[in-house]
């Protein structure tokens, strides 16, 4: 299917708000106005044989200016003069030298070439003309036109205002998303409070486990790092909301706060995607477009025009995916109201790490794991080889975190302990009672 026709068929989807279509890139509009750039080159004299030396697009102050370089024949130069001078247009017509006859060609964007005696023909001798011919070449003398034309201003003008009402709009959209989490959040807090009656601590960490797991719009995967496709979006969501189903965790809910919350945080993740589909799609649209202009009017514009406008705003729509950064909002300011025990694991035995001992080095590891390693004579952080094992003391005991370890998982929290215990119970059976006064640490 065509682009324009599937283009049309997105935005015509019926969930699409009637602004997001007014602000969408106008692809049909475009298209008219490419067949405009190519009436006027034709208007002025300029074939597609002609040899494009070259194409340039410069922003001043939210305005382009295109600017087109062109090698035409003799004929050709009569006859563009003859249609130019009742125009009001702004160009320049100088001879050029072998040199630069076998230099160039089309869809060139390579700067400028010297050309010989700039000035304008109109104004030149014929003996400078004739100068500019080389003798052994019968295909006489050929010329460079610079000019300005009228079309492709326009057409450029409309599609970098339609990109910049684009990005205003995502930046609306993006706030309205942040107002939206963060709404979420404060339910979310309220009825996640640790040693509360009835607290859903529990539960909203099991639901996020699952939405972190699935990875819905950010992939952390090494090889797949990066954002996904909207397909895979859905195909992820779908997921999350499978696992969240079997799992029926959402039966645990104690708080009203929490069951409107979690109604919130799904509408938010449709929203999202949805936003997301709109601004692959414009931005597509953009890539379309331009690649249409180039095929039509034989000029170069697919790459100069997105680096102008990337370089003139870099919060652009063809520059970055709006999911990757709500993604980040998400995550800061709502997953981490409820952390996980991921966090927190002692990396020897990998279950939480309580009591946590801090290293000198920073590394964190549960007292028991260091009184056993302590005991083989071990005296080297077991991840960074630091010699800080001898060192330690009770002093060591990060007591901060073990109060927010005891307050977020306190589950995690007791069963450790009784698992410490039994163990400390074994080994007096089996250990030489000496060495007690290590084992009580
Ligand atoms: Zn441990
Ligand atoms: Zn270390």
């Amino acid at each position: 299917m065509k682009f324009a026709k599937v283009f049309q068929q997105v935005l015509a989807e019926e969930q699409m708000p009637e602004e997001w279509k007014e602000r969408a890139i106008q692809y049909k509009k475009l298209k008219k106005r490419i067949n405009k750039v190519v009436a006027e080159l034709e208007s002025i004299g300029i074939s597609k044989e002609d040899v494009v030396f070259h194409y340039d697009l410069e922003m001043v102050k939210s305005e382009i200016h295109p600017h087109l370089q062109v090698k035409i024949s003799p004929l050709e130069k009569t006859l563009i003069m003859d249609r130019l001078s009742s125009l009001d247009y702004n160009y320049e017509i100088v001879p050029l030298k072998l040199r630069e006859l076998n230099a160039g060609g089309r869809d060139s964007t390579a700067p400028a070439l010297d050309v010989e005696d700039v000035q304008s023909v109109a104004a030149s001798s014929a003996a400078s003309v004739l100068s500019a011919v080389n003798p052994f070449d019968d295909s006489g003398p050929f010329y460079e036109l610079k000019i300005s034309l009228l079309e492709d201003t326009k057409f450029f003008q409309v599609l970098y205002d339609e990109i910049e009402d684009l990005n205003r709009f995502r930046t609306e959209q993006e706030a309205e998303i942040a107002n939206n989490v963060e709404a979420i959040a404060h339910e979310v807090s309220y009825a996640t409070v640790p040693k509360m009656k009835k607290t859903d601590l529990y539960v909203w960490r099991e639901v996020f486990q699952y939405y972190i797991e699935c990875e819905i719009f950010f992939s952390t995967a090494e090889k797949k790092a990066g954002s996904v496709d909207i397909g895979q979006s859905k195909e992820r969501y779908l997921k999350f909301l499978q696992m969240v189903e079997d799992s029926r965790v959402l039966h645990k809910f104690h708080q009203k706060e929490s069951v409107l919350a979690f109604g919130e945080f799904k509408s938010l993740n449709f929203q999202i995607m949805k936003i997301s589909n709109y601004q692959t799609f414009n931005s597509l649209a953009v890539t379309k477009i331009l690649k249409k202009f180039d095929k039509q009017t034989q000029l170069s514009s697919k790459d100069i025009f997105p680096e102008l406008i990337i370089s003139s705003n870099e919060m652009n729509i063809l520059n970055g995916s709006i999911a990757t950064d709500i993604c980040l909002v998400i995550s800061s300011k709502l997953l981490t109201i409820v952390p996980q025990i991921d966090d927190y694991l002692c990396p020897i035995c990998c279950s939480i790490a309580f009591k946590p001992i801090r290293l000198r080095c920073g590394h964190l590891f549960c007292i028991r794991c260091l009184v056993k390693l302590r005991r083989k004579h071990e005296d080297k952080c077991p991840l960074c080889r630091n010699q800080c094992l001898l060192a330690l003391t009770t002093d060591d005991l990060d007591v901060a975190q073990m109060n927010y370890m005891k307050m977020y998982f306190p589950k995690e929290v007791r069963e450790k302990e009784l698992e410490n215990s039994r163990e400390i119970l074994e080994e007096q059976h089996v250990i030489d009672p000496n060495s007690k006064a290590c084992l009580i640490m």
